[in-house]
């Protein structure tokens, strides 16, 4: 233990990395073959705790995509539409099977190119996913008691578009309603995090899936223009930034379309004075530091009420001084790697606007590996309201700290934000809760704990961070007509 922080140092535990094979290159996944792109090019994707080239990964054109397209509108026509549900439900669990079987494969390498902690991909992110297949799975052949009274149909074929924040989780959150309620799919993963998906290609095929069913396409910004853009697509599902957001939503105009759209957040988590507030402590800290705070429902926005402010901010920063930042493949670290060199500069970029604004920052007092891209947890006490840092979405493991005095007052600032995906409230009593669940705007709302999901769940947005249901009944509707 030293003195300055009472932090114990662990002799490190890495997790091993000798049982993953990572080919050199990886192609798309069309029409169940691996394909190279038509202009052959490649880019390649990095480990960002270590800035090393992990693989090369295929740059899907304009033409790729109809490829892919084709391939899914083919397979949703003589295969997928037509086939009993009860045996694409077999198919469906069969993913999910072997998904389990590759879990530790999965976590490592969702570790290794995204930057999260072993302990999160491997606790969190891939039994999570595996449980989405597994839950819709179960569905796939009870569509018509789900929704009683409705003509069941699928739509079609599925354009979906994911970040890169939760890859393989999003890839199923994606994937699994959209094969339950009888689609096929062409699915983009974020271009620096492309590696899970690909892997889960792999599954698929090992799977028997007949081919077309699910295509994946790696690019960038322009891959998920072109599969946006393209004629006959029925449904697009965009999880990402509010800014692509709204471009999509314009693209889409005019044509028959249907979109979801999963997108940015600063969700208020709230303490009441009546809260147990060492559990309210873990609950602020698992809310805006988990996942490098690379989540779009972090608990951003921490509202504190006056009387206990100054026992939570202690509270919090000496919790703060316990956790550890490091190699994301350590068993023992809290924090990992941020996913990029740019998502690194803009979170530092808010940092210096939070100081320039005149607000408090007090950050974890650690070293932090020289390579990489890491950054200390940060929180800012003296924030205003108007503040930018307490405005706008900072994906990063940044807090801001604001009092209140009454329930309305709370009410109010937590509401006045151009987002609305999600919220925290602690508090010993049930009344509060339902008072304040029932006044927030937000699609979430987590009371006495933060950051739980699970498939049965519908998780989404209100206002600008956008529209639509995913997870549980709700995420199986946004796939029918
Ligand atoms: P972030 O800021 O979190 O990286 P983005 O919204 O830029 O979020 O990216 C989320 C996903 O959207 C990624 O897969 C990215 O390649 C894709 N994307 C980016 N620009 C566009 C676009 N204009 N049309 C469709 N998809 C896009």
């Amino acid at each position: 233990m030293t003195d300055s922080n009472n932090k114990w140092e662990y002799a490190p535990s890495l997790e091993g990395t000798s049982h993953i094979q990572l080919k050199e290159k990886y192609d798309l996944f069309i029409d169940g073959k691996w394909i190279k792109p038509s202009n052959n090019r490649y880019f390649d994707t990095i480990n960002p705790a270590t800035e090393e080239k992990l693989a090369e990964i295929a740059w899907a054109s304009e033409d790729d995509v109809d490829l892919a397209v084709m391939a899914a509108r083919k397979a949703y026509k003589e295969v997928w539409s037509v086939m009993k549900a009860s045996e694409r439900a077999k198919y469906i669990f069969r993913i999910a099977r072997l998904m389990q079987e590759h879990a530790k494969e999965l976590a490592l390498i969702e570790t290794l190119d995204g930057g999260k902690p072993i302990r999160e991909s491997r606790d969190i992110d891939v039994p999570l996913a595996c449980n989405h297949f597994f839950y819709y799975a179960g569905w796939a052949d009870k569509l018509q008691d789900a929704f009683p009274q409705r003509n069941i149909q699928s739509l079609g074929v599925a354009g979906q578009i994911i970040p890169w924040n939760f890859p393989l989780l999003m890839a199923a959150w994606k994937i699994a309603p959209a094969l339950a309620a009888g689609n096929t799919v062409v699915l983009k993963p974020a271009e620096s995090t492309s590696l899970t998906a690909l892997k889960l290609a792999e599954i698929i095929q090992a799977s028997g899936l007949p081919a077309g069913v699910v295509n994946i396409v790696t690019g960038n910004g322009d891959t998920g223009a072109a599969i946006v853009n393209h004629p006959d697509i029925d449904k697009i599902a965009f999880t990402g930034s509010t800014a692509v957001g709204k471009l999509i939503q314009k693209s889409v105009v005019g044509t028959s379309k249907r979109v979801s759209l999963e997108l940015g957040g600063k969700s208020a988590n709230i303490v009441l004075e009546d809260a147990p507030i060492d559990q309210a402590v873990e609950g602020i800290v698992n809310g805006i530091f988990f996942n490098q705070g690379h989540v779009c429902c972090a608990g951003s926005r921490l509202y504190v009420q006056e009387s206990i402010a100054d026992e939570v901010v202690r509270k919090l920063k000496q919790r703060m001084q316990s956790l550890y930042v490091g190699n994301p493949l350590d068993k023992n670290t809290d924090i990992g790697a941020i996913n990029s060199k740019e998502q690194l500069g803009t979170i530092e970029k808010y940092i210096n606007i939070g100081i320039n604004e005149g607000a408090d920052m007090y950050q974890l007092e650690c070293e932090i590996p020289s390579k990489g891209f890491f950054c200390r947890p940060t929180i800012f006490t003296n924030v205003a309201q108007s503040s930018v840092i307490a405005q706008e979405e900072i994906f990063g493991p940044v807090l801001t700290i604001q009092t209140f005095r009454t329930i309305d007052e709370v009410i109010q600032k937590a509401n006045n934000s151009p987002y609305g995906l999600a919220a925290g409230v602690w508090t010993d009593k049930g009344s509060r809760i339902f008072n304040l669940t029932s006044k927030l705007r937000a699609g979430v709302i987590w009371a006495n704990t933060y950051n739980k999901f699970d498939p049965a769940s519908p998780f989404g947005g209100y206002k600008e961070s956008g529209f639509g249901r995913e997870g549980g009944l709700h995420g199986l509707e946004a796939y029918l007509k």
